[in-house]
C-alpha cells in the first residue's frame, strides 16, 4: 500500500505541475508584455513594511472585522498548513515522518489543529456573508454584484475539503501511531481517539485514503486558483509590493510612452497617449487587474455605482482583465492581430446576452472569446462598437479614491481610469460636451469659470483690514506663507466667504501672508483629472515658474503656501513636484488648527454651540489624509460635531471631482443629493467643509431638498474657517457672525 499511494501522490503531484507551470508561464508572459513601469521597487524598506503589514498583518481587511478576521484567519491557515502539507508529502515516503527540529513540537501540533479550525469557523462566516449579500436578491446593493459567485462557492467548499481530510488522515494517523504528536494536536487525537476503535488495519487504509484525498484537494485547489479570481493568493503580494507608495492616494503619474516620460513641448510621433488599447497598460496595470478578488469592497464605497450609474470600479477592472485574457493570443500568442479594416465588429445594440456575470454595466461581455473581434473592439466605446469599457462608465468617475483606499489588494483604478481619459481626450477627442467649455475657458482665460482675470482679488472688497498683495519678484524675507486663493476662491460667490474667513483670521492671528492677486492661474486640477494632459502642463509650468520666482534664494521649509482648497492643496503640493515646482503646502484647516494649539487665535466656545456635521473632501482626506485638523477645530469653534455614518476614510464624495464639477449628471440620483440626505439625517443645523467644491455641491443639494421641503430652512452649508471665525469673534462686536451662503460680501 505504500508503494502505491507513494505512486498515486507523486503522480498526481507531477501532472498538476505540468498544467500550473503552463499557466503560470502564461500568466507571466501576458503581465510582461505590458508597458514599463518605474519605481515600483524604490523605497523597498516602506515596501517589506507594507508587506508585513497588509499582507502578513492583513491591516486594509481588518478595517472590517467580521470579513477582516476570517480573512486573517484564512490566510494564516494558507501558511500554517504549509507545515501539514510537508508533513503530508513526508508520509508519502514514511508514515513516521517529522519535520526536523519543530516535527514533534506540541505547540506545533496544536497551532495546526487551531488554524485548521479556525479556518473551519472562517468559511461559514463567508458562507453566511455571501448568503446575506447574494447578489440575486440585493441586486446593485449587493458588493458581490458582478463577481463570480459560483466560483467563489466552489472555492470555500475545496477549503473545506483541505480541513476535514486533513483531520482524517490526521486522525487514521494518531489511531495507528504514525501521527508525529503524542499532545497539542487535540483535534487530530481526539479525531484518532473516535477511530481507534476500528483497528490498526482499518486505521491504516484510512490514513492512506485521507492523505491522498488531502493531497489531491490541494493539488485540485491549486489548479482552480490559477484559472479563477483566486489567483490574487499567488499574485496580490506581488501586487502589494509593487504599489506606489505615497501617503494616501498621491499624485497622479506624468504620461509616460513605453516607460519614457512624454516631453509635451516636443512629443515623439510614436508616443502612446495615454490607454487606447488593452496592450497600453503597463505591467503593473496588467498586474492589478490580474489580481482582482472580484470582493466588491471598491463597488461598496464607489459614490457613482451607490447612485445608480454604470461604473462600478470592481467591473471597470473585471472587464479590463476579462479582455486582457481574452486577447492574450494576439498579445503573446503569436497571433497576427487583424488587418486594419478586416474585422467588422458586430454591433452589438445593446450587452443583450453578452451581459457579463449578469450585469448589463459589464462591457467585455458585449463581446466574447478571444476572435479576431475582440483583438480589433475599441477598449472605451458604446455598446454599438463593442466597447469594453463604456464611456458613461469611463466619464461617471469623480476620482474620489474610495475603491483605491478600500482595495485590499492596492489596485490603482483611479490611474488606469484617468489613464484611458487621457487617450480620449487628447488622440479621440471624445469627452462630454461641457467638458469642452471648461477647456477653452482654462485656456484662454486661465480658470474654468472663464472669468476675467481682473476680477481675481473682488473677493477681498469690503473687508475691513487690508489684503496684502505680493508685488515684484521674490517674496521679502520676512513673509511667511504665500495664500494660494484658487479659482474657486476667486471667483464662486460661496467660496469668496471661505477665503474672506480665512485672511480675516490669518490677519487677526498676525501670520504675514501674501496672496499673488493676478499672479494666479488656476492650477489645472480639473484639466488633469479629467484627461487633458496638454492643458495641464500649460498652466502647471506657468504657475511653477511664477512660484519658483516667488520663493528664489528661499530653502527648503521656507517655501510655504497655505491654500483653502484641497484640489490646489494636491496639486501645488504633491504634482508639482513633477515640474520641479517644490513647495509645503498646507490646508487652510492645519494653519488655522495650529494658530488654535499656539493661542494666535482664541475661539470663545458658546454655550449652545450649533451641532454640525463635517463632510470629508476627498481630495483633502483620502487623497492627503487630512482628517483631524478640521474636526479639532470645529470643536475648537464651540460646535457639537455629528458624524455622517460615511466619514474619514470611508466619506462620500460631494460629486465634483475628476472634473465632474464641469459635467452634466445625468444619470441616476445625483451625488450631491445623495450626500447631503445622509447630512440631513444628522440633523443638524450646519454641514461644515473644508473645500469650495464640497461647499458648491453641497449647497446645491441643499437648495434643492429645502425647496422640496426635506431640509430645515435654517440649515447652510459653511467652511470651517467661518465656524471658526464665528467662534473667534464671539462677544465681540460682529458676535459669532459668518458670512452665510444667501448673502453677498460685497
Ligand atoms: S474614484 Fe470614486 S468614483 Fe471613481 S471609481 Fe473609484 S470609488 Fe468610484
Ligand atoms: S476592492 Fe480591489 S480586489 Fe476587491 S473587487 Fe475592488 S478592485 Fe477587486
Amino acid at each position: 500500500m505504500m508503494a502505491w499511494r507513494l505512486v498515486i501522490g507523486l503522480g498526481l503531484t507531477a501532472l498538476t505541475l505540468v498544467i500550473a507551470g503552463r499557466r503560470i508561464w502564461w500568466l507571466y508572459s501576458l503581465i510582461r508584455s505590458g508597458q514599463p513601469d518605474h519605481g515600483r521597487s524604490a523605497d523597498l524598506g516602506k515596501r517589506m513594511w507594507t508587506q508585513a503589514t497588509e499582507v502578513f498583518g492583513q491591516s486594509k481587511l481588518l478595517k472590517r472585522p467580521i470579513p477582516g478576521l476570517a480573512h486573517f484567519f484564512t490566510f494564516w491557515g494558507f501558511v500554517l498548513l504549509l507545515t501539514v502539507y510537508i508533513e503530508a508529502y513526508g508520509a508519502l515516503f514514511d508514515p513516521d515522518f517529522a519535520i526536523p527540529l519543530i516535527g514533534r513540537s506540541a505547540v506545533l501540533g496544536f497551532l495546526q489543529d487551531f488554524i485548521a479550525l479556525a479556518v473551519l469557523a472562517s468559511i461559514i462566516a463567508f458562507a453566511v456573508m455571501r448568503i446575506r449579500q447574494a447578489p440575486e436578491r440585493r441586486h446593485r446593493s449587493s458588493r458581490f454584484y458582478g463577481s463570480h459567485t459560483g466560483g467563489a462557492w466552489l472555492i470555500l467548499f475545496l477549503i473545506f475539503n483541505v480541513v476535514w481530510t486533513m483531520f482524517l488522515y490526521r486522525g487514521a494517523a494518531s489511531a495507528s501511531g504514525h501521527l508525529p504528536y503524542e499532545s497539542g494536536a487535540f483535534v487530530s487525537i481526539g479525531v484518532g481517539n473516535l477511530l481507534a476503535p476500528l483497528g490498526q488495519g482499518v486505521n491504516e487504509v484510512l490514513d492512506t485514503i485521507g492523505l491522498l484525498a488531502h493531497i489531491g484537494v490541494m493539488l485540485g485547489f491549486l489548479i482552480v486558483v490559477l484559472y479563477s479570481k483566486h489567483l490574487h493568493i499567488f499574485v496580490a503580494p506581488i501586487n502589494v509590493a509593487g504599489k506606489r507608495m505615497p501617503n494616501g492616494l498621491g499624485p497622479l503619474l506624468p504620461m509616460e510612452s513605453r516607460g519614457k516620460e512624454i516631453d509635451f513641448e516636443d512629443p515623439d510621433e510614436n508616443d502612446i497617449f495615454g490607454r487606447g488599447t488593452v496592450e497600453d497598460f503597463t505591467w503593473k496595470g496588467m498586474l492589478d487587474f490580474a489580481t482582482c478578488t472580484e470582493c466588491g469592497r471598491c463597488q461598496d464605497q464607489c459614490p457613482a455605482w451607490n447612485t445608480g450609474k454604470p461604473l462600478s470600479p470592481k467591473l471597470v477592472i473585471m472587464d479590463l482583465r476579462d479582455h486582457l485574457f481574452a486577447k492574450a493570443p494576439y498579445l503573446i500568442g503569436g497571433q497576427d492581430m487583424p488587418e486594419e479594416g478586416a474585422v467588422t465588429l458586430p454591433g452589438t445594440k445593446e450587452a443583450g446576452d453578452g451581459h457579463h456575470h449578469g450585469v448589463p454595466e459589464s462591457g467585455y461581455g458585449r463581446i466574447t472569446g478571444s476572435g479576431a473581434e475582440q483583438a480589433v473592439r475599441p477598449l472605451v466605446g458604446t455598446a454599438e462598437v463593442g466597447g469594453v469599457i463604456d464611456p458613461d462608465v469611463l466619464w461617471s468617475c469623480t476620482t474620489c479614491g474610495a475603491c483605491v483606499e478600500q482595495c485590499p489588494v492596492d489596485i490603482e483604478h483611479v490611474d488606469h481610469i484617468v489613464d484611458m481619459r487621457r487617450y480620449q481626450v487628447l488622440i479621440e477627442s471624445e469627452f462630454p460636451t461641457e467638458l469642452g467649455t471648461m477647456f477653452r475657458n482654462l485656456e484662454n482665460k486661465g480658470n474654468p469659470w472663464g472669468q476675467n482675470q481682473s476680477a481675481r482679488m473682488d473677493w477681498a472688497k469690503g473687508l475691513d483690514f487690508e489684503v496684502p498683495v505680493h508685488e515684484g519678484e521674490t517674496l521679502d524675507d520676512d513673509v511667511e506663507y504665500l495664500f494660494w486663493i484658487g479659482c474657486a476662491g476667486a471667483f464662486d460667490e460661496n467660496a469668496r466667504k471661505t477665503v474672506r474667513a480665512t485672511a480675516e483670521l490669518l490677519h487677526r492671528a498676525g501670520v504675514n501672508y501674501r496672496v499673488l492677486g493676478q499672479g494666479e492661474t488656476c492650477t489645472g486640477d480639473p484639466a488633469r483629472r479629467s484627461g487633458n494632459e496638454f492643458i495641464f502642463q500649460i498652466l502647471a509650468q506657468q504657475n511653477v515658474e511664477t512660484l519658483n520666482t516667488v520663493f528664489e534664494g528661499r530653502e527648503a521649509g521656507r517655501r510655504k503656501i497655505v491654500t483653502t482648497c484641497p484640489h490646489c492643496f494636491n496639486t501645488l503640493g504633491r504634482e508639482y513636484p513633477q515640474l520641479d515646482g517644490h513647495y509645503e503646502v498646507v490646508h487652510h484647516t492645519q494653519l488655522l488648527n495650529q494658530l488654535v494649539r499656539d493661542k494666535k487665535l482664541v475661539p470663545v466656545a458658546g454655550t449652545d454651540g450649533p451641532d454640525v456635521t463635517y463632510h470629508d473632501p476627498c481630495y483633502l482626506g483620502r487623497h492627503n489624509e487630512v482628517y483631524s485638523p478640521p474636526r479639532e477645530l470645529v470643536g475648537a469653534s464651540g460646535a457639537q460635531l455629528s458624524e455622517m455614518p460615511r466619514h474619514a476614510d470611508r466619506g462620500l464624495c460631494c460629486g465634483a471631482g475628476g472634473a465632474r464639477m464641469w459635467m452634466e449628471e445625468h444619470i441616476g440620483k445625483r451625488v450631491n443629493l445623495e450626500r447631503v440626505d445622509e447630512a440631513i439625517a444628522t440633523d443638524t443645523t450646519k454641514i461644515a467643509t473644508g473645500c469650495p467644491f464640497c461647499r458648491v455641491m453641497l449647497t446645491d443639494g441643499l437648495t434643492t431638498r429645502e425647496s422640496e421641503g426635506e431640509a430645515r430652512n435654517q440649515t447652510e452649508v459653511l467652511d470651517v474657517a467661518q465656524l471658526l471665525l464665528a467662534g473667534v469673534t464671539r462677544g465681540g462686536p460682529s458676535d459669532g457672525q459668518v458670512d452665510r451662503d444667501d448673502s453677498d460680501p460685497e
